[in-house]
C-alpha cells in the first residue's frame, strides 16, 4: 500500500491540481501591496463568468457557511420573514442561520433526493406576500439534487420582490450559473468543491437590486459587512487581509478553467455524471436521485443489499479511497461520490473499478466490469474535446 497515495472522490473537499498547488507556495507578499491589488484586479474579470455576472464578486476569508452567514446578516433583517426552501442538509442550515440572527422562517420542506417544484414556490408565495427573501440550494450536496435555480428565480419574480438568495457551494464552477441573466440576487460559493482549491474562500455576488437592499440595512454586522468589501474592490482592495494564499491558487485555478473554457467544463462535470449514473444503473444499484434531478457534481446512491458504510470502510482501507457517507436522515443508508473541480473521465473510471471491487468484497453478487464497460461506452459516445 502507497501511504503517501490518497484517493478524493468526496464532494468537497476536492483535490488541487499541482499547479494550484505550487502557485499557493509563492512567497508572502503585503496584503496593502501593488502586488495584491495587481492580483485582486487579475481574479475578478476571471471570476465574473463563473457566476454569471458583470458585478464584482466579494471574497471572505472562511469557509462556505461563512458565505452563507454574509448572505443572511446583509440581506435579511431581525423579525423579516423570509422562506427556506430544504432539499436538504444544506437547506437546513439556511434554517438555522435565519434562526441564529432572530429571521422568522417559514419552510418548503421537499422529500430528500428530490428537487423542488417552482409550482410550490408560487403557491407559497402568492398566499405570503410578506416574504423578504426566498433561500434555496442550487446543488444539494446531501442528496445529490441539482435544483432548477433558473426557472426558481422566474417563479419568485413572477409573484414576489422578495431576494432570491442561491447556496452555490458545492456547484459554482462545474455547472452554468448566470445569475445577471436568471434574476438571482445573491449567489455564494466557497473555494473547496469545484474551484479545486482547499477550503478558506467564501465568495458572494450580488445584484444591483440585493446591493440597494443591503445598503439600506443598518445592522450588516462587522466582518462581514459586505457593502465594505465592495467599496474596497473598487480599489482592488479588502477591508481585512485576505487569505492571500488561497488567493494564489485561486488565479491559477481561474486560468486552469479558462483554459479549459468554461463550456468544456460544464460539460465535463456532465460527462463525469452520466458515466458514474451509467455505472451504477449497469451493476444495478439503485441512485437517491432521478436523472432529471441530479447534480453534475455529486451523484448519491442508495444500496438496498448491502452495508453502505461497511462499503466505504473497504474502500478507505484497501485503496485509501474516501467516499461520503449519508447526512442526518440517511446516514448509513447511502454514499455519496463527489466529481467535480479536479476530476477527469479518468478519475471516475478508476473510481468505478475500485468501486467494484469493494462491492465483491462486500459480498455483493455483481459482475466485475459490468459498470467501468457502462462507464466506457458513455465515454465513448460523448467524448470531451
Ligand atoms: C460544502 C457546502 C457548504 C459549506 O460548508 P463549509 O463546510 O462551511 O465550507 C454549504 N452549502 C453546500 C451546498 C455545501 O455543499
Amino acid at each position: 500500500m502507497l501511504f503517501d497515495q490518497t484517493i478524493l472522490r468526496i464532494p468537497g473537499p476536492t483535490p488541487i491540481p499541482p499547479s494550484v498547488e505550487r502557485a499557493m507556495n509563492a512567497p508572502m507578499v503585503g496584503h496593502r501591496s501593488s502586488e495584491t491589488s495587481d492580483l485582486i484586479r487579475a481574479i475578478q474579470p476571471k471570476l465574473q463568468p463563473i457566476f454569471g455576472t458583470n458585478q464584482d464578486v466579494v471574497i471572505l476569508a472562511g469557509s462556505g457557511t461563512a458565505a452563507l452567514e454574509a448572505a443572511v446578516v446583509n440581506a435579511v433583517r431581525p423579525l423579516d420573514e423570509v422562506l427556506v426552501i430544504v432539499t436538504g442538509a444544506f437547506g437546513a442550515r439556511f434554517v438555522d442561520i435565519c434562526m441564529a440572527y432572530g429571521i422568522r422562517v417559514h419552510q418548503l420542506q421537499v422529500a430528500w433526493g428530490k428537487a423542488i417544484d417552482p409550482k410550490e414556490v408560487i403557491g407559497f408565495l402568492e398566499h405570503h406576500k410578506e416574504i423578504s427573501a426566498v433561500f434555496a440550494t442550487y446543488c444539494e450536496t446531501s442528496t445529490g439534487v441539482l435544483n432548477p435555480v433558473e426557472e426558481l428565480a422566474k417563479a419568485i419574480r413572477s409573484v414576489s420582490d422578495g431576494l432570491f438568495i442561491v447556496d452555490g457551494v458545492s456547484c459554482v464552477g462545474g455547472v452554468p450559473a448566470k445569475m445577471d441573466e436568471w434574476g438571482i440576487d445573491l449567489l455564494v460559493t466557497g473555494s473547496q468543491k469545484a474551484l479545486m482549491l482547499p477550503a478558506g474562500l467564501a465568495f458572494v455576488a450580488m445584484s444591483n437590486r440585493a446591493l440597494k437592499r443591503i445598503q439600506a440595512n443598518p445592522n450588516r454586522g462587522f466582518y462581514f459587512d459586505l457593502i465594505k468589501y465592495r467599496t474596497n474592490l473598487e480599489n482592488n482592495t479588502t477591508p481585512f487581509t485576505p487569505a492571500l494564499s488561497l488567493l494564489f491558487g485561486l488565479e491559477q485555478a481561474l486560468n486552469l478553467i479558462e483554459q479549459e473554457g468554461l463550456e468544456n467544463v460544464y460539460r465535463r462535470h456532465s460527462l463525469l455524471m452520466d458515466m458514474t449514473r451509467s455505472a451504477f444503473h449497469a451493476l444495478q444499484i439503485p441512485l437517491l436521485t432521478s436523472d432529471e434531478d441530479a447534480s453534475p457534481t455529486v451523484t448519491a446512491v442508495r444500496p438496498v443489499d448491502f452495508d453502505a458504510e461497511e462499503f466505504r470502510k473497504v474502500l478507505k482501507q484497501e485503496f485509501r479511497m474516501s467516499i461520503a457517507g449519508g447526512q442526518g436522515h440517511l446516514k448509513g443508508d447511502i454514499f455519496r461520490i463527489g466529481h467535480m473541480g479536479y476530476c477527469s473521465p479518468a478519475d471516475v473510471l478508476q473510481t468505478i473499478g475500485l468501486v467494484e471491487i469493494a462491492l465483491v468484497k462486500v459480498g455483493k453478487p455483481i459482475e466485475l466490469g459490468k459498470g467501468v464497460a457502462a462507464a466506457q461506452r458513455i465515454y465513448l459516445e460523448r467524448g470531451m474535446k
